[in-house]
Formats: C-alpha cells, sequence, structure tokens
C-alpha cells in the first residue's frame, strides 16, 4: 500500500486521502501554480499510526525517507546536508480544514552546520539564525510539549536587554545567542541535546502531527463541526521558502472575496520580512494589500493572477497563504474561506449570477448551521442610539453580543456554564481558548486583524466578534478593561456589534432578524431544489407565526399538554388529574374544552390554513400535580378534599420510572374521555375556522407511544366516534386524519401490522433514542461525556440520530409500514428534525417531511435541498 505521495501525484479529488491541505496543494502544482515542492503523508498512515498503538510501522517511514531522497533530487538540494541543505515544514492537513487545532513546524532540517552553510550560501546569517531560533522553538513546542511561552518569555527577555520592540530589530548576533538560549533552555527541560540529525528531527515531527490529531482542542473543535476522529490528519511535508529574508521577503494570507461581507474584492494582509503565523498572530499590525502594488507591481500583479485564477477554477471564495521570498512570489496553500452567514449568502446568490456556478451548487455553499447567525435577533437600533461607543475594532464577524465581561476562557467558561451571559475580552485569543469563546455571547480581542485566529474561529462558529480594538488596555489579573481612562470590571455589561466593529457601554435590547434580500433568494433556491417537506413543532400561535415566516409547510406537532401549564389551567388540569370518577373528570374535563378549543383555533389561524399535527395528552400525569406542602394544602381546600387524602392520590400517581410509565396513548386507554375532549377540541376548532376563514383545514391528530395495534385501534376508535358524531351533527363536511407516533421500538417492528390502523407515522426520534438505547435523554449526559473521551461515541445521539442503529428501526418501519400501506405519510418530528446530517437521513429513505422547532426551519430546508443534490 501507498502512504506517501508527492504532490504532482495527487489532485483535489482525493481530500480523503490527502488531505485538504494536501490535495489542494497537488491540484495548485497540476495547475501550474507556484508553490514549494514536497510530498503528503496519507490519513491511512495516521489511521494506521493510531491502530498501531501510536508507533508509525517501519514500512512508512522507510517510505518517507525514500520519497524525501525523490524530493532532494527535484530540488537539487540535500536535506541535512553540508552544501545546499534542504529544509522542509511539516503541516498537518485533515479532510475538513480545522484552522490552529493542529501543528506545523517550519525551517526542519536545520542543525549547528546547515545553519551555518545557510548563512553563507545565502549570505544572510540574521536570516538563517532567525530561521533556526523559529524551530528550536516550534520543534520544543510541539514535538516536545516544552512550553511556547517559555521559549517567547526568553524572547522578550532578550529585546528588553536589547533595547528593542520588535523581533526584526534583533541582530545576527543577537540570535545567534539565543539560539544558544533557546538550546539550552531544551537541554534543561529534556535532558537531551536538541536533535541534530534531520531525518530523525522529520520522524518525530511526523510523529507530532499525527499525535496533535488526539489533542483536547482538536477534539473540542471535532465534535464540535461534526468531524469524526476516524478521519485522521494527513501530514505535508514541503520545500521552505522564506518570507524573513528581510525586507524584499514576506508573508501573508488573502481571501478571494471578503470573509465578512461577501464583498467582491480581493482582500489580503501581509507582512514584509516575516514567516508563516506572524501575520495571524498579531505580532505586528499587517499591511493590506493594496500596499504591495506600490512596493512590487510585479509581484502584486503576479498574485491578483493566481488569486482570480484559483476562485475561478475552484468556484468558490478561496482562503489562501502566501510567500515573498526575495521578491519571487509563492502559493502555500488554498482552500475553500471560512465565512461569515451573510458573506456566505452574498458570495453564493453573486457566483451564480455571475455565472460562475449552479443554484445546485451555490446551495452547498453554506453550512445550513451558519443559519443559525442570521436567525438571531440585531440590536435594537434606537437603543443602540443611546449607548456610547466606547471603541471601535474590525467587524470581525457579524451578530449581537451583550454580556458581563469576562477576561480568560476558563472565566467565560465557567460563568457561562453558572448562567450568566459574558463577552470574553481578550489581548488576543489563541487555539487554547476555544471552549471559552464558545460560552462567550461575543469575543472582543485588542490585538489582531481580520485573519487573526479570534476573527477566523468567531466565523466559523457564527459568534459575534470585534478584533483588534487597540485603544483598549487590558489586565487579566486584575481583570480589568480600561478606555479613555475609564475602568471595566467583571460586574460591567459591554455590548459588541459584529457588523460595525464598535464597542458599547451597557446592555443593549435585541430585535427579530428577517429573511429577505439574498438570504430571501437564496432559499428561495433552496425550496425550488428540495422535495422533502419542511414542518415545525410549536405549540402556541406566536410560535406558529415565527415559523411560518421561517417557511414552515405546517405543523407536525402540537403538544397539547404544554398549554396546560399556565397558571390559571393548571388548576383545573389538576382537578382532573386527582378526579377519583368519571363524572368528577368529566366535570374537569368540560371546563378544559374551551380552553383547549380557543388555543387549536389561534393555530390554525397562525397556520393559515396550512396542515396542523396534534398530538394527544403525552407525559406522565404526576407532571402536573404540586409538590411543595403549601401548594398541596392551597389544592386540597379547593377541591374540598383533605390535604391527607390528596397526598394519598398523589402518592398513587407516584412512579418508579415515569418516562416508561403511564402516560402517551395508555392516558387514553385507562381514560378515553381524555381523549374524547381532545378530539372534540381540534374538531369543533376546526370547523369553526374553515367557516370562519373559508379554509379548508384537515387536521391530523396524533396517538403518541404506540407499541401495539391494538391499542391504536382502541384510541382511534374512540377519536373516530367523536369526530363522526360531531360533523354528522352540525351537518359540516371535514376531512381529518388519525395517525401515531412511532417512538417504540416495538412499533416499528410491527410497523405493518400498526399501519392498517393509521394514516400517518411520524417518527418521535426523541423517545426512540431513548428506547432504542435504553438510557434517558435527562440523565445521559454525565456519562456520554465519557464515552466521548473514550471514543466509544463521536456524538451525542439526542442531536444527531444514530443511522446505524436507531436510524435501522426508523428504516424498518418505513418499510413496513409502506409495504402494507403505500399512501401512509411519513414524518419526524423529534429534535432530529433540524439536524442536517439527519435531515440527509430522513430524505434518503423517504420520508415526506421532517419538522423542527421554529429556528431551525431554514436549517431544515437547506439541508433537505442539499440532501437533494
Ligand atoms: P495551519 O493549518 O495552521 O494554517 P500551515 O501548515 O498552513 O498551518 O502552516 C503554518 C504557516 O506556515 C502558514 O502561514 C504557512 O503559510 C507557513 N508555511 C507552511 N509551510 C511553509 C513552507 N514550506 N514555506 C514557507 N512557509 C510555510
Ligand atoms: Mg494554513
Ligand atoms: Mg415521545
Amino acid at each position: 500500500k501507498k502512504y506517501v505521495y508527492l504532490f504532482h501525484e495527487g489532485d483535489a479529488s482525493m481530500k480523503n486521502l490527502l488531505g485538504g491541505k494536501g490535495a489542494n496543494l497537488a491540484e495548485m502544482t497540476n495547475l501550474g501554480i507556484p508553490i514549494p515542492k514536497g510530498f503528503t503523508v496519507t490519513t491511512e498512515a495516521c489511521n494506521k499510526y493510531y491502530d498501531d498503538d501510536k508507533v508509525i510501522a517501519p514500512e512508512i517511514i522507510n517510505e518517507i525517507h525514500h520519497t524525501m531522497s525523490q524530493l532532494e533530487a527535484a530540488t537539487g538540494k540535500t536535506f541535512g546536508g553540508e552544501v545546499n541543505p534542504l529544509l522542509v515544514s511539516v503541516r498537518s492537513g485533515a479532510r475538513a480544514s480545522m484552522p490552529g487545532m493542529m501543528d506545523t513546524i517550519l525551517n526542519l532540517g536545520l542543525n549547528d552546520k546547515t545553519v551555518e552553510v545557510l548563512a553563507k550560501e545565502t549570505n544572510n546569517e540574521r536570516f538563517a539564525y532567525d530561521s533556526y531560533r523559529r524551530f528550536i522553538m516550534m520543534f520544543g513546542d510541539v514535538v516536545m510539549e516544552i512550553h511556547k511561552k517559555d521559549f517567547d518569555a526568553i524572547l522578550e527577555e532578550m529585546k528588553e536587554a536589547k533595547g528593542v520592540h520588535l523581533d526584526t530589530e534583533l541582530t545576527a548576533e543577537d540570535l545567534k545567542e539565543l539560539v544558544l538560549q533557546f538550546k539550552a533552555f531544551y537541554r534543561s527541560q529534556k535532558g537531551t541535546d536538541f536533535p541534530q540529525d534531520a531525518r530523525e528531527q522529520l520522524i518525530e515531527a511526523v510523529t507530532a502531527v499525527f499525535r496533535s490529531w488526539d489533542n483536547p482542542r482538536a477534539n473540542v473543535y471535532r465534535r464540535l463541526n461534526d468531524i469524526p476522529s476516524s478521519w485522521g490528519t494527513a501530514v505535508n511535508v514541503q520545500e521552505m521558502v522564506f518570507g524573513n529574508k528581510g525586507d524584499t521577503s514576506g508573508s501573508g494570507v488573502a481571501f478571494s472575496r471578503n470573509p465578512a461581507t461577501g464583498e467582491k474584492k480581493i482582500f489580503a494582509e501581509y507582512l514584509m520580512n516575516a514567516q508563516g503565523e506572524d501575520v495571524v498572530a498579531g505580532i505586528r499590525t499587517p499591511s493590506p494589500i493594496e500596499e504591495l502594488e506600490k512596493q512590487m507591481p510585479e509581484t502584486y500583479k503576479q498574485f491578483m493572477d493566481i488569486v482570480n485564477t484559483l476562485e475561478n477554477h475552484y468556484r468558490d471564495m478561496q482562503d489562501m497563504e502566501f510567500t515573498i521570498e526575495e521578491g519571487k512570489l509563492y502559493f502555500l496553500q488554498t482552500r475553500n474561506g471560512k465565512r461569515t452567514a451573510q458573506a456566505a449568502l452574498k458570495i453564493a446568490v453573486d457566483m451564480v449570477e455571475e455565472g460562475l456556478t449552479t443554484k445546485e451548487k451555490a446551495i452547498l455553499m453554506l453550512d445550513p448551521k451558519q443559519l443559525d447567525t442570521l436567525l438571531h435577533p440585531a440590536f435594537n437600533q434606537e437603543e443602540m442610539k443611546n449607548h456610547p461607543v466606547i471603541a471601535t475594532g474590525l467587524p470581525a464577524s457579524p451578530g449581537a453580543a451583550t454580556g458581563k465581561i469576562a477576561f480568560t476562557a476558563q472565566e467565560a467558561k465557567e460563568r457561562h456554564e453558572a448562567g450568566e451571559m459574558v463577552v470574553l475580552v481578550r489581548q488576543e485569543t489563541s487555539p487554547e481558548d476555544i471552549e471559552g469563546m464558545i460560552a462567550a455571547e461575543g469575543i472582543l480581542t485588542v490585538r489582531g486583524g481580520m485573519t487573526s485566529h479570534a476573527a477566523v474561529v468567531a466565523r466559523g462558529m457564527g459568534a459575534c466578534c470585534v478584533a483588534g480594538a487597540g485603544a483598549i488596555k487590558v489586565d487579566e489579573k486584575k481583570k480589568t478593561m480600561t478606555v479613555n481612562g475609564k475602568v471595566y470590571g467583571t460586574e460591567d455589561y459591554i455590548s459588541l456589534d459584529g457588523s460595525t466593529g464598535n464597542v458599547y457601554e451597557g446592555k443593549i435590547e435585541t430585535v427579530e432578524p428577517e429573511i429577505s434580500g439574498h438570504f430571501g433568494t437564496f432559499m428561495g433556491w433552496a425550496d425550488e431544489i428540495r422535495s422533502l417537506k419542511v414542518r415545525t413543532n410549536a405549540d402556541t400561535p406566536h410560535d406558529a407565526a415565527q415559523a411560518v415566516k421561517f417557511g414552515a409547510e405546517g405543523i407536525g406537532l402540537t403538544r397539547t399538554e404544554h398549554m396546560f401549564f399556565a397558571e390559571d389551567r393548571i388548576f383545573i388540569m389538576r382537578q382532573m388529574i386527582v378526579a377519583r370518577t368519571e363524572e368528577a373528570r368529566r366535570a374537569a374535563l368540560e371546563k378544559l374544552l374551551p380552553m383547549q378549543k380557543s388555543d387549536f383555533k389561534g393555530i390554525y389561524k397562525a397556520m393559515e390554513g396550512r396542515a396542523v399535527t396534534i398530538r394527544f395528552l403525552d407525559p406522565p400525569l404526576h407532571e402536573f400535580l404540586p409538590t411543595h406542602p403549601e401548594e398541596i394544602e392551597e389544592l386540597a381546600a379547593a377541591l374540598n378534599v383533605t390535604t391527607d387524602e390528596l397526598n394519598g392520590v398523589i402518592t398513587d400517581l407516584h412512579e418508579f420510572n415515569p418516562m416508561m410509565g403511564h402516560r402517551g396513548c395508555r392516558l387514553a386507554v385507562s381514560y378515553p374521555e381524555i381523549a374524547e375532549m381532545q378530539t372534540r377540541a381540534v374538531i369543533e376548532a376546526a370547523l369553526e375556522v374553515n367557516a370562519e376563514m373559508g379554509w379548508n383545514i384537515v387536521p391530523e391528530i396524533m396517538i403518541p407511544l404506540v407499541g401495539e395495534v391494538k391499542e391504536l385501534k382502541y384510541v382511534k376508535n374512540i377519536v373516530v366516534k367523536t369526530a363522526d358524531a360531531i360533523i354528522a351533527e352540525q351537518g359540516a363536511e371535514l376531512k381529518y386524519l388519525v395517525g401515531t407516533m412511532i417512538e417504540i421500538p416495538r412499533a416499528c417492528m410491527t410497523a405493518d401490522e400498526i399501519a392498517t390502523e393509521a394514516d400517518f407515522f411520524s417518527f418521535g426520534t426523541n423517545d426512540l433514542t431513548q428506547m432504542s438505547f435504553g438510557f434517558s435523554r435527562d440523565d445521559a449526559g454525565t456519562f456520554l461525556k465519557h464515552y466521548y473521551e473514550k471514543k466509544i461515541y463521536d456524538f451525542d445521539p439526542f442531536a444527531k440520530l444514530d443511522q446505524d442503529g436507531v436510524g435501522k428501526f426508523v428504516k424498518t418501519a418505513v418499510t413496513l409500514g409502506r409495504g402494507e400501506k403505500p399512501t401512509l405519510k411519513l414524518g419526524v418530528c423529534g429534535e432530529h428534525g433540524g439536524d442536517p446530517s439527519s435531515v440527509e437521513f430522513f430524505h434518503n429513505i423517504g420520508l415526506d417531511y421532517v419538522s423542527c422547532s421554529p429556528f431551525r426551519v431554514p436549517v431544515a430546508r437547506l439541508a433537505a435541498a442539499q440532501a437533494e443534490v
């Protein structure tokens, strides 16, 4: 098996094997773009490393060495050699890009001898030692796990001793001395000398990249972005080019369009005399690319051409890295750029209009989850005027965020968990801060540009971020930030506007978003393309109306019990529950009927004639009962029973395992009068609204928690008898459906029988997941985290459908149900109805619709369209 590929042996289609970076380096090589030569060690080698208990197999090591000899031949240089030494970078690169999550080592191949050769051959001693000190630090950090900040401290001390501010002001002599100090420090930490053998350095570095696939921040990032740990990372070994060779050299990053707004204009920043991550790390403030036009017009022109070539080739916005070595331009990376949701919409719509791509491809350019940011509130413009702008930074990632100030990621995480809303304020962020960035409402940094870590990560997460607000002074130890002489602490609120870069004092109210402009156009395309329908789960007219605005085509689930928790109703509900005779129960139900009916009318009207599925009472009854002694006494008095009697009733209702207890259709089996009342409410409300509005609503009555066809048949008979009587009585016409929720494994396995009594199935995948795994969704959180740590599960099965197990139940039920009744209508109303990968699955197995909460309706619409192409 081949584990190592030279760049020219690969291409862009080989992402799974070569990783995104490797596949694109190969593709660019083939396109004739100036790329330093190199090779890629495959993701399969990484997986084998983990299978082999974290050692690289000898055959792979041999193949790496062999390919290195080919690279030597191709470059005319020698690796670790004493003439014309070949230096390389060792770069991680997984299938999906994970910016900053894993590690890269530059200038590998340097040692005490080659550094002198390099100095002599380039006639640039400063450059050689600058490269060496960087290499020692990166190798120490990445391979040997010596803290980078300890090296940084030595560097800072040196700068102070020499009385300079910038790294670039250190002389060759200074850097030589720094190298000695770094090596001494390395020895003191590791007990061995810094490795001098280039091939040993190489294998150590490749191993470290494989190892970094499993570091904690990479794991957090993967879970957040649905990347399975089984993908592994590839490693790219590439000839170095040098941006740190002096004032005609530099390095930078570029986007073919603006990643924050989507504007069709190349957006790039660079730093002269700099290497690698210097631009992103915010060491010095970078220059906009327009300045390069004045400095090096030829190079500038070539740069612009390549950027355009790449965008046209990939037909998507590109995020690129480049380096200029003594005036000569090299590209080092390209990928489809991360962008804000707003930018993604604009770019997708523009590219279709420019004829660069099709609607089908364009709808793939947005991760459905990204829509979230567009659906969430922005600042109330009126109120914003009353808050002073205390600082302005770069509009790095749009959105509106309000919270109290947190000064470290750890603090942000803890305070968020304690229920506070916080804004994370940092000098600059680093990959270690990821959990705090997730927890925070928004992120504010003092240093860094549009391509800084904070900006890139925030855009990826859809979090609001203002970067590089230089007027702010942060004191992390004292937990204060100072702007224009005014001091703010952890109890002060600030508000960030990620679209303008403004930072406001105080807490600003937010307002609801709208689907219009590019968003409307884009969603229109998604709707044209998809066949899977999208409904919503809504229990109130307000939620229903919200969902209609977001494009819901009906209601897939109305939970009737939610209507009975309101203060004026719970009391009657309790009367109904504690009733010991049918008569008493009917009396209470009589009072509930008009309330329930008016709820349904409200919902029907909000849905403007669209389909509405109403689920009958589902939870265990004791959920409605009072728990505090005073409440119990009060209720007893009002019900005219003794406290003892009431306590007796409550004790009787107690269940050891309520989720598997007296609930769902079992309630209707015990107390058919409840189902009667609910049927009456559904049918009468529909008749009235149809008459009033001239609509033709066809209510869908859904019986929950069925596991056996006879129990469905029993409840259905009550529904049909009641409904038909009302319709006949009124001499009206009304069509209605009776179906069931499929959420018990037994129902899936007997779906053919159940289908004989059902007009539709709606999969309740929350309960189905719970019952299939045999763990409760309310308790699983405590132990599932151990399952993630131990890589037994990659994802929370309550958030993302377990396709192998629970999915098989669903599929079985679909096959059996449709086999019996080809017209059977099929939907999903669990949480999974709004999860993109689950939506794709539901599309593939032939469901008619998914139903999800109102804010996820646009997400599901897009996911359904993407599943189609
Ligand atoms: P990341 O995935 O975190 O961006 P990269 O592997 O792309 O890490 O590398 C980090 C930095 O080093 C980037 O700025 C990249 O351009 C630079 N770099 C990588 N390889 C080389 C090379 N062969 N020559 C010059 N610079 C390089
Ligand atoms: Mg990179
Ligand atoms: Mg259920």
